[in-house]
């Protein structure tokens, strides 16, 4: 039989859960009255996809039961980690809530039928199961309460919760009410010893497997392994591996301390998901070498005496995690916020430079286009274009229309523009401005022919215009490649050459 004896393993626990993603089952928290809101069960929320999984789920944790039995017998029958209600804990956060009952009755099948597999009979597995079921529907049921539904475990909050609900708390219950109904079966040995040995290992296992399991479902764990990731990632992982295989190797100083460097540059550097995969691989090498015989544990020495290393290495790698996992979603909440605030300043960045009406740059940014565009030693042209009588055309058709008309000259002009890099610009009311790189004269006159053609033929109607339509003007100036001017003296000679237009009966182009 495997529970039970302080020092045989730890039982199983647990049910198992599914992975995937949540749809809309937000409970937002205390909002809700009962402690499981919505349903308990509903046949709608299972299709042939979803039951699969729960089949997968089921053969996973009835393996890890099993292997959580196998490991802490090869262990002197110290229980180490127990894994299954971690990860039953880390299926089941993630699915919605009309699946859970199904999991929690699969993990407690799953856990029951591994432990009787060792042989333990059938009232001792059920119970101990039944323990370990309790750690884990206690924590999806506060936990999902306090922080909501779903439950984001990188976030700092949630995870703060996690370990003070799940790690220590929920843990705590299930190792009593374990070791309580073992010693009713089994002589396993004073109750406090069952249960600091059935915490440790469960705690240890709840903390490990449950970010690890929900960190696998997420896409941003992937991001770490990414073929443009993955060679600094694997090269990042190589230093705590080699610094774990070095202090464990060496059983002359109690050197454990040496770890942390490695573990902070991981947190630091590949963040909460790096996290979980070192320490998980921490754990499981620190375990294997002390169990083994090697490491600075073995400077421990007197009764008991695997048991205590185990312990002490237990404690070591739960002081790791209360102190990086935080440490790790802190770092990613910075990362999230800084990426928000980048994003933010870009909006408001470019919407500082844009027209709101016309959606075209606004004077401030082609303010500073062209005094970008002066400090190339090459051609330059610009045109100023302005609408023909358009007062009159506001008086006619109204201010509204008047801006319909402003929206269509601007799409019209940038249509128009053909010049490579030509930058279309709202001057201010109803002028408007066009940059056109590397043109000379010529060409920037040739251009502006064609934005006055198009306008015309837009055929918007003008009550006063000589052709009945909204027309345009504009002047045109430009800078050869050599002789630089200043902003100033091109705006101005186009300005004069938009004059002339407008005085010489518009609807016409005047280059300078
Ligand atoms: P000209 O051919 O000499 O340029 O005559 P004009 O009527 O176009 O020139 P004027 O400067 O007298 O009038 C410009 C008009 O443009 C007056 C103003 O109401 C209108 N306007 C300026 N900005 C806007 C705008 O954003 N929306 C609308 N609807 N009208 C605008
Ligand atoms: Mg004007
Ligand atoms: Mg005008």
């Amino acid at each position: 039989m495997s529970r039970g004896h302080g020092t045989e393993d730890k039982v199983d626990g647990a049910e198992d859960g599914r992975a995937g993603e949540e749809p809309g089952l937000s409970l937002g928290g205390l909002a809700q009255d009962s402690l499981w809101p919505g349903k308990v069960w509903d046949r709608r929320a299972w299709d042939r996809g979803s039951l699969t999984r729960l089949g997968v789920v089921f053969v996973v944790l009835t393996v890890c039961s099993w292997l959580g039995i196998a490991l802490s017998r090869q262990s002197g029958g110290v229980a180490t980690i127990w894994l299954s209600n971690g990860i039953l804990f880390g299926l089941v956060i993630t699915q919605p809530r009309e699946q859970w009952l199904a999991y929690f009755v699969a993990g407690l099948v799953a856990d029951t039928a591994a432990d009787a597999l060792w042989g333990d009979g059938f009232w001792l597995p059920l119970g101990v199961s039944l323990a370990n079921s309790v750690e884990v529907v206690t924590s999806c049921l506060v936990l999902t309460r306090l922080f909501g539904h779903p439950f984001n475990l990188s976030r700092r909050r949630p995870l703060l919760g996690f370990l003070g609900v799940s790690v220590v708390c929920a843990a705590a219950l299930t190792s009593a009410l374990g070791a309580s109904w073992t010693l009713l079966w089994v002589n396993a040995g004073p109750w406090l010893q069952l249960f600091r040995t059935w915490y440790l290992g469960d705690m240890l296992g709840m903390a490990l497997m449950a970010p690890l399991t929900f960190m696998l479902q997420r896409e941003d764990f992937f991001s770490i392994l990414h073929p443009e990731r993955l060679a600094n990632t694997l090269l990042l992982l190589v230093v705590p591996a080699a610094a774990t295989l070095l202090v464990f190797s060496h059983n002359g100083d109690p050197l454990i301390f040496f770890l942390f460097p490695a573990l902070m540059l991981i947190v630091f550097r590949l963040g909460f998901p790096g996290t979980v995969v070192t320490i998980f691989v921490v754990a499981l090498v620190s375990i294997g070498m002390t169990v083994k015989g090697h490491g600075p544990l073995m400077l421990i020495r007197g009764d008991h005496v695997l048991l205590h290393r185990i312990v002490v290495d237990q404690i070591f790698l739960a002081v790791a995690i209360f102190t990086l996992f935080p440490v790790a979603a802190l770092l990613e909440e910075r990362a999230a916020l800084q990426l928000c605030l980048e994003a933010s300043e870009a909006r408001y960045r470019s919407l500082a430079s844009l027209d709101e009406l016309t959606g075209l740059a606004n004077r401030r940014a082609f303010n500073q286009r062209l005094g970008q565009e002066m400090e190339n030693e090459q051609e330059l042209a610009l045109l100023l274009i302005d609408a023909d009588l358009f007062k009159r055309y506001n008086d006619h058709f109204g201010h509204v229309m008047g801006d319909e008309c402003l929206q269509a000259l601007a799409e019209v002009i940038s249509g128009a523009a053909t010049v490579p890099d030509a930058f279309v610009s709202r001057f201010g009311g109803e002028e408007f401005a066009v940059i056109l790189p590397r043109t000379g004269l010529q060409q920037a006159r040739m251009v502006a022919e064609q934005i006055r053609a198009a306008v015309m033929e837009m055929g918007l109607p003008h009550p006063a215009t000589q052709s009945g339509f909204q027309t345009v003007s504009i002047g045109v100036a430009a800078f050869g490649a050599e002789g630089r001017g200043v902003v100033a003296d091109l705006v101005g000679r186009a300005d004069m050459a938009l004059y002339r237009a407008k005085d010489s009966g518009r609807n016409r182009v005047v280059a300078e």
